[in-house]
């Protein structure tokens, strides 16, 4: 039976070793943490997955919170002025629902089933020392413990990557009393965007006490007028800002916010990164080398929620392609290649995440325009969240967005 090591108990790393595990493999998890110390630590990014993710976890039986957790089947998308006034909307419906589950949650219940199912936990912080050590014990090292420190082994892609610095501060909160006082049942992930200040984006959000509340993420670009969080140290005071905020820059958004409590004082996440691809092979001597997964080598901006859809859409894919390598070794040239198959996919993910980060291109914004007017290409907008792949060539392209709005916005000719 082949040994398969796996450093971090995240979304990638888990799905992944429960994958490989009912394949039949010996797998072990090295995690920094025990089960207990990731549901009673800090939250982290909200994860809200699209439903080819969600198909993942079902086939696998980690889709544990189907009957209880809110999931969501439209996409608001808002767009306002930097002077405060609305501008326009895309609404359309998805045409399969997606949901957010509070990663600790996922992870602890996760790791239970690992470890029921004949998984090996051992919780243990590794060290680059470790890793090489692990090489000798196992047939494959794969390193999936997102942006830590671990991380920084893989070398930058100078090619693949296209950011220096954070494109945008990120302040989450987990909040109630939204768009409906009393109760936060909503059916909608809504993204609102203002020109040169940043995004806020909402969607249900299935809490690890099994609070059914709502997320709130906002994106501000550095040193424009969403960026006055800094200073803020509690969720409390971070709400109360917000509110400022939405009420002098998305006021048409405000009253939806109005009544909004935090569920706990220490129920926020605040911070920012900067996105990087990162070389997928560390070899740690000439004949030992690991592979990296999710976001230890595609960190991406949340803000088109992808992070943790690409974790387990690799996770899958990694999966496959190490059951179609049979008995070979595990080299590096075989690693390259699997991460390769998966940049095939993730460069539009990617390049999605950039046209959302970036100004609009002129051509961006008639897309958007032609939204309005032709419900089938808001559905495609939306929709494209769950596959991005689908999205180009046309969203990558002034000439093939010409050509797909003026197909899409064509009457179809009567025969005859
Ligand atoms: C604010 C915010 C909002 C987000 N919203 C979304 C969204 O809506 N949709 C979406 O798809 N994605 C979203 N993301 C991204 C998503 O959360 C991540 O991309 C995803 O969790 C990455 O999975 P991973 O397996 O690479 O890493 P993680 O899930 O972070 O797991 C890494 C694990 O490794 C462990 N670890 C770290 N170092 C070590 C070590 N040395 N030894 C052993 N274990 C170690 C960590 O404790 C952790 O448990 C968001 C991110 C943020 C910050």
């Amino acid at each position: 039976m082949r040994k398969i090591a796996i450093m971090g108990a995240g979304q990638s790393g888990l799905h992944l070793a429960i994958r490989l595990l009912k394949s039949g493999y010996d797998v072990t998890i090295v995690s920094e943490r025990t089960a207990e110390e990731i549901f009673n630590g800090p939250p982290t990014g909200a994860t809200y997955l699209f439903n080819d993710s969600l198909l993942l976890e079902k086939e696998l039986g980690l889709d544990l919170w189907n009957d209880t957790a809110c999931h969501s089947t439209a996409f608001n998308i808002n767009f306002g002025t930097p002077d405060g006034n609305y501008a326009f909307s895309i609404n359309s419906k998805t045409s399969k629902p997606g949901v957010s589950i509070d990663q600790r949650l996922k992870f602890y219940q996760w790791i239970k089933l690992f470890v029921k199912n004949g998984g090996k936990f051992i919780v243990s912080d590794t060290t680059p020392s470790d890793l090489l050590a692990c090489t000798e014990q196992f047939d494959l090292v794969v390193v999936s413990s997102g942006k830590g420190p671990l991380a920084k082994l893989f070398e930058r892609d100078d090619n693949k990557s296209t950011h220096e610095k954070p494109a945008r501060k990120l302040v989450q909160l987990h909040i109630n009393n939204f768009e409906h006082p009393e109760k936060t049942k909503f059916t909608s992930i809504t993204l609102d965007a203002v020109m040169g200040a940043g995004e806020i984006i909402t969607a249900p959000f299935y809490q690890k006490d099994d609070i059914q509340c709502a997320f709130l993420l906002i994106e501000s670009i550095p040193g424009g007028p969403m960026d006055i969080f800094d200073d803020a140290k509690s969720g409390t005071e971070l709400l109360k800002k917000s509110k400022e905020m939405l009420r002098s820059l998305l006021p048409w958004r405000y009253q939806a916010f109005e009544n909004a409590d935090i569920i706990r004082d220490d129920a926020f996440l605040k911070g920012s990164f900067t996105p990087i691809v990162r070389k997928p092979v560390v070899h740690l001597n000439s004949t030992s080398s690991v592979l990296g997964i999710g976001d230890t080598v595609i960190l991406n901006d949340p803000i088109v929620g992808q992070g943790g859809n690409n974790a387990t859409k690799m996770a899958n894919l990694y999966a496959q392609e190490i059951i179609k390598h049979g008995d070979k070794p595990f080299d590096a040239a075989w690693m390259n290649k699997t991460f390769d198959k998966f940049w095939e996919y993730s460069k539009h993910v990617n390049r999605f995440c950039d046209i959302f980060l970036s100004p609009p291109a002129p051509y961006v914004v008639d897309i958007l325009q032609a939204a309005i007017q032709q419900p089938e290409i808001a559905s495609d907008f939306v929709n494209g969240f769950n596959n991005p792949a689908g999205l180009f060539p046309w969203l990558g392209d002034e000439e093939e967005a010409r050509m797909y709005i003026s197909g899409k916005m064509t009457p179809v000719q009567a025969n005859g």
